[in-house]
């Protein structure tokens, strides 16, 4: 098939079409780059040795976008394309809303007129809110808390609505919990712009002796140590979950939605000496205030996904930390 990729040399996006190149589909990218850098795709198009045609364009251009969907046969999309940052997105919520929304509504309107009938959709464990127990299934309350959260939470009721008047339709809602790792070559992985907002990266950096050390927010959590319980998820079986969900929406009509995660909870601590372990970096931190807004614990119940999609996540925290410190040591300025 020829996948449209929207977002695709991000962080999440570059890592998927490699493993849909790897699988035999054809990738078409569309990102503005206001997030990324083109020689991720470049990295991409080297370690599968595929070509990539490449649209540095806004999502929200309806012109250039038809052109994007004249041009190829596209079959199904992958819309990673969005801004990320929860702080960001409570101090410039319109830019957020703008973004994530308006591009996302261009989008279904061309899929619409040129009869793309398959879209994944990056959704996020954030629609959850604050979610009162775990594991987290789908069926869970869904709220936000924050403008970010707030676009996830409202492209996943455009997109159950829009799907709807369209027949023959599919779209999957694929809801992350929280990615980490690197593509095991070294070659590609995250670049984040400034100081990192969240745990990996900020450990990388550490390691790195780019930062002094690590601010551990908060150790007086209902949890097995006291410090913030996640579910990592290696960012290569997050990509290979795209593939699955893809397979399956070529036969199914309407919206579904699953959680990709592990199933397992890891604490800010246990990451740090599993990191310290994996790599042979010390990781020095201090303990300071809890960060407002963060929950105890979040880990998903990815049993729906496994079920219906026949996919699991099945590399362990030892790898992500090997792979996420790989990136960043041959990589010590990212792309560029
Ligand atoms: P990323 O920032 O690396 O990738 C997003 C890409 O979209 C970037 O390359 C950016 O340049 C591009 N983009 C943004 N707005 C665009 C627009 N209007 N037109 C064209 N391109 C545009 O982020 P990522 O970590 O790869 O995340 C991919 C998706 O997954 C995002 O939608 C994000 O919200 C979602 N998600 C990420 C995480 C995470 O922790 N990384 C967790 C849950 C959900
Ligand atoms: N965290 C931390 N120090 C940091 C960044 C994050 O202690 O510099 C903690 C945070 O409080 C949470 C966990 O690490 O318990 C994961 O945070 P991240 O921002 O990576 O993911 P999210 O909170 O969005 O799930």
């Amino acid at each position: 098939m020829t996948i449209l990729v929207t977002g695709g040399a991000g962080y999440i996006g570059s890592h998927t079409c490699i493993e849909l190149l790897n699988q035999g589909h054809k990738v078409v990218v569309v990102d503005n780059l206001v997030n990324s850098h083109s020689e991720s795709l470049q990295r991409v198009e080297e370690l599968t040795g595929k070509n990539i045609p490449f649209y540095a364009v806004d999502l929200s251009n309806e012109a250039e976008i038809t052109k994007v969907f004249s041009e190829h046969s596209i079959e199904a999309v992958i819309h990673f394309a969005g801004l990320k940052a929860v702080g960001e997105s409570v101090k410039q919520p319109i830019r957020y809303y703008d973004n994530n929304i308006r591009s996302t509504l261009v989008l279904c309107k061309l899929m619409q007129s040129f009869s793309v009938k398959h879209l994944v959709f990056s959704s996020s464990a954030t629609v959850y809110g604050l979610a009162e127990s775990n594991p987290i299934p789908e069926t869970a309350p869904l709220s936000a808390t924050n403008p970010y959260g707030r676009t996830k939470l409202f492209i996943e009721y455009i997109l159950n609505d829009w799907i709807t008047t369209f027949d023959g339709a599919s779209v999957a809602l694929l809801r992350y919990f929280n990615p980490v790792g690197a593509h095991a070559s070294g070659r590609i992985g995250e670049d984040p712009q400034g100081i990192p907002n969240n745990l990996m990266p900020y450990i990388t950096q550490v390691a790195a002796v780019r930062r002094e050390k690590l601010s551990i927010f908060g150790n007086d959590y209902d949890t097995v140590d006291g410090t913030g319980v996640r579910d990592y998820i290696h960012v290569v079986d997050l990509a290979m979950g795209h593939v699955k969900a893809l397979d399956a929406l070529i036969h199914l009509t309407g919206s579904h939605v699953y959680n990709l995660g592990t199933g397992n909870g890891t604490s800010v601590l246990e990451l740090v000496q599993a990191f310290q372990q994996a790599t042979g970096q010390p990781i020095p931190y201090e303990i300071s205030a809890r960060r407002p807004g963060d929950v105890a614990t979040c880990f998903a119940d990815s049993s729906k996904a496994e079920r219906e999609l026949n996919w699991k996540a099945v590399r362990g925290i030892v790898e992500m930390c090997r792979d996420s410190w790989k990136w960043q040591k041959e990589n010590p300025n990212g792309y560029k």
